[in-house]
């Protein structure tokens, strides 16, 4: 009988969940619009069907970090609003103008080269002006505000630039009540204020990450930056779970036993022999590791749904594979292994795997390697 599924290791992405979560976000959202952030291959689920289905379920824009995502959205015949944030000096900057790609400057060097691309190929470049409210990482400090948005107003009377945004980043809000999400605020709106007297009159203010667009809706402005939400995670454990807010998890990651076996009490387990087992037993190996982006630090604590059961990676996670004790229970060669899913049918999330590892959801599922071939439902 043909099995369905893969025969080795893939991940499922349910892109009717994607939409179903984009749309619970809009609704969340209701009165902002929303970007899907696609970055990152979509967060491991695959850019391209994840944009899709994001502008299928009414995404306006998608986000990006790099401008190679953003232009590999366009070559796919992606046209609606982008914006794309991460930028080095020399970087792309025309093709994404001349690609209608919005862009981002957080210092007058960035300006400088929008600038000169502008003219270079004779178009306006959309440009949104970040601000560093408080994260510590990119955005103009406060001190450079007022210069950066003379600057840009005056780009704006040339015709090279149009300042379609003015945005931030928070820092933490995954801690709901954390007190620098009120003085991040306070410099959003201070900074905002200072760019309409500079004469700017941006189309869209967004400082909102998916904690504050399920948690804050003051934070909402005109746009939220929708990420990790529109693949059914939750930010974080404070935040709550995605059922919380309608979300459901759309990757899931499932393998096929590769090999059963019964072996004798004292058997050492995979590298370094961390794990023996306790008294003989069937051991169950899965053909999945550290290069299909399981996390080797699951050694003793990553859970794995085998034969009805949750079970427990023996031993270290190797490149390739691991193993799970199956202790009295047993198991057939091509047996489904369910790394993680949405947990309704009984298999651990991308959550449990994050608090097993010490890490966060975010890191499971983008860490997915590219071995793994994705499965678009
Ligand atoms: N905005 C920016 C600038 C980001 O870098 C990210 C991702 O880290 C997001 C929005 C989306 O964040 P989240 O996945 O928490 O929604």
């Amino acid at each position: 009988r043909p099995r369905p599924g893969p025969h080795r290791v893939g991940a499922e992405i349910d892109l009717a969940a994607l939409r179903a979560n984009v749309r619970a976000l809009r609704e969340r959202a209701a009165g902002a619009e929303l970007m899907a952030v696609v970055k990152a291959d979509a967060y491991g689920h695959g850019m391209i069907p994840c944009a899709r289905a994001a502008r299928q379920a009414g995404a306006g824009w998608l986000g990006t970090a790099t401008p190679e995502e953003a232009l590999a959205l366009r070559a796919a015949g992606d046209r609606g609003r982008l914006l794309c944030w991460l930028w080095t000096p020399g970087g792309p900057w025309r093709e994404a103008i001349e690609a209608d790609v919005d862009v981002s400057a957080s210092d007058p060097w960035a300006l400088r080269e929008i600038i000169g691309a502008a003219r270079a190929c004779g178009r306006t470049a959309r440009v949104h002006l970040k601000i560093d409210t408080g994260l510590g990482r990119s955005g103009c400090q406060p001190a450079g505000w007022e210069a950066l948005t003379a600057a840009a107003r005056a780009a704006e009377a040339e015709g090279t630039v149009r300042v379609a945004g003015v945005w931030s980043h928070f820092a933490c809000a995954d801690e709901p009540g954390h007190p620098s999400i009120a003085a991040q605020l306070a410099v959003f709106r201070e900074a905002l204020a200072t760019a309409a007297r500079a004469g700017l009159d941006p189309e869209v203010r967004h400082i909102a990450n998916s904690p504050a667009a399920l948690t804050l809706p003051e934070a909402h402005f005109d746009l939220v930056r929708t990420g990790v939400s529109v693949y059914g995670l939750s930010p974080s454990p404070e935040v709550g779970v995605p059922a919380d807010f309608g979300l459901r998890p759309v990757m899931t990651l499932r393998a096929r036993l590769a090999l059963v076996k019964r072996v004798p009490a004292g058997h050492g387990v995979s590298y370094g022999h961390h794990y023996t087992t306790p008294g003989e037993t069937t051991l169950a190996l899965v053909p999945a590791g550290y290069a299909d982006g399981v996390p080797r630090h699951a050694s003793g604590s990553g859970p794995v749904l085998v034969a009805g059961k949750w079970r427990t990676v023996a031993g270290r996670v190797a490149m390739d594979q691991f193993v799970v004790d199956l202790g009295g229970d047993t198991a057939a060669e091509g047996d489904e292994a369910v790394l993680f899913g949405p947990g309704d049918a009984g298999e651990p999330t991308a959550e449990d795997w994050a608090r097993a590892v010490g890490t966060i959801g975010y890191e499971i599922v983008t860490r997915i390697g590219a071995r793994v071939p994705r499965v678009h439902l």
